[in-house]
């Protein structure tokens, strides 16, 4: 009997990933009916997309496991209905693209690429950057993506810190953790980076009183999730000089709704939540793979937990 896995995300992504999770299956040597519906009695696995249609996962008696297809899952993990294993993802394809994104930006505010862009009228007002090693980074957030980011920066060279709920030990990164762990990596934190989950405990981590303890001038990167920052305390850092730029690809309403401050200020660079689309071929493999153990009695991959939220 094949397993049955319903895929429920949005439709148009079904074109993108029917191929993709087909051809994964068979390479983990399983024998799968995938399909965009399945009697929900009979669905043995979802792979999942939180802006699908499903939400109520009470019919859904014999499914083992939910596999996200998002890294985030800050708009499922309180769904009281979903009482199965639920899995996040964690996608070799998201992680490159993350990792890509973020030295993009980085680069970007490092080197003054916008100072020198500007000046095409000639100014010869040369700026020379520091170094790398000159320039520390702070990662606010050491997981799958968060080291990732960090050890790629460390490997320019930069001066990179991290900081994370329990203590980390990443070779050549200084490692912070807890609240005062926080404040102490802030405090060095030239250019800092987020990618923290949404979870009560990490909205507004970036408040008034937080960017204050940054260095004059810093730059903030956000490919995290908006609530991690409190709107108005950056607008206000951003105005008095605190802050110089920040980059943000994720906020707490998206679409950034039309009139939102961000879009005309000249010190914020808004990006459409693009830092790191999960990849269809690798995400596939990571799925079949989770089912592969689910099958064989092994443990899931990256499953959530819901008392910490991520
Ligand atoms: P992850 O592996 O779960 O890592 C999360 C990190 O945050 C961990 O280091 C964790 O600490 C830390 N953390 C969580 N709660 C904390 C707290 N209260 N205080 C301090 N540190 C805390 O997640 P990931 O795969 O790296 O993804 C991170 C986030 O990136 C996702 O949740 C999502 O919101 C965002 N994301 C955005 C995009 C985009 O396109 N913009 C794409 C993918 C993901 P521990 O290590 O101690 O657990």
């Amino acid at each position: 009997m094949p397993l049955n896995v319903l895929f429920a995300a949005t439709p148009e992504r079904w074109a993108t990933y029917e191929p993709a999770l087909q051809r994964a299956f068979k390479g983990a040597g399983l024998d799968v009916r995938l399909a965009l519906d399945i009697p929900a009695g009979e669905v043995d696995y979802v792979v999942y997309a939180p802006n699908s249609e499903l939400q109520d996962f009470t019919p859904y008696t014999r499914t083992k496991a939910v596999l996200n297809l998002w890294a985030g899952v800050e708009g499922i993990v309180g769904n009281e209905t979903l009482t199965q294993p639920l899995a996040r993802m964690v996608d070799p394809g998201m992680t490159r693209s993350m990792t890509e994104w973020v030295t993009g930006h980085v680069l970007r505010h490092h080197l003054g690429m916008d100072q020198h862009i500007l000046h095409q009228d000639g100014d010869w007002t040369p700026v020379v950057p520091p170094l790398a090693e000159e320039r520390r980074v702070c990662v606010l957030g050491l997981g799958e993506l968060g080291t990732s980011v960090a050890q790629t920066l460390k490997s320019l060279r930069f001066d990179v810190s991290g900081w994370s709920r329990s203590p980390k030990d990443v070779p050549g990164i200084e490692t912070f953790n807890g609240d005062t762990g926080l404040d102490d990596a802030l405090r060095s934190a030239e250019i800092l980076v987020l990618l923290l989950p949404d979870t009560p405990a990490t909205q507004n981590t970036l408040d008034a009183r937080r960017l204050a303890l940054m260095p004059q001038g810093a730059f903030i990167i956000n490919p995290g999730r908006g609530p991690l920052i409190d709107d108005d305390a950056l607008l206000d850092a951003l105005d008095s000089g605190q802050i110089v730029h920040a980059t943000l690809d994720v906020f707490r309403v998206e679409p950034l709704p039309v009139e939102h401050p961000f879009w005309a200020h000249p010190q914020v660079t808004v990006t459409p939540h693009i830092a790191a689309e999960t990849r269809a071929k690798t995400a596939s493999e990571v799925i079949a793979e989770n089912i592969r153990r689910g099958e064989a009695g092994e443990p899931f991959l990256y499953l959530v937990d819901r008392t910490l939220g991520y």
